[in-house]
């Protein structure tokens, strides 16, 4: 499962969630708790997602013993010291 389909899934279960709280003749204070509890579930997902370096945007770096993948971006800010073989990745 993709993270974008689980923080999907999560705003769904939080709006149906909302429903039951808002329906409900009383102040129905469990139900308003889980539709916020799958709200926050759902924004960290979200950006834990967008985070995520993925195989598509992440370059290979390479030391004297072994591969990574880092962002460009990440690589710029300065060297990638190997605690391994002491080499710099690039
Ligand atoms: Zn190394």
């Amino acid at each position: 499962m993709r993270m974008r389909d689980i923080a999907v899934e999560l705003e769904s279960r939080a709006a149906v969630a909302r429903e039951v709280a808002t329906a409900s003749p009383v102040p129905d204070i469990g139900a308003a708790a889980a539709a916020h509890a799958y709200e926050d579930g759902a924004a960290l997902v979200l950006a834990n997602a967008s985070d995520r370096p993925s195989g598509r945007n992440a370059a290979k770096a390479t030391c004297g013993c072994r591969n990574i993948r880092v962002f460009p971006s990440v690589l710029e800010q300065g060297p990638i010291v190997c605690g391994v073989c002491g080499e710099d990745f690039e």
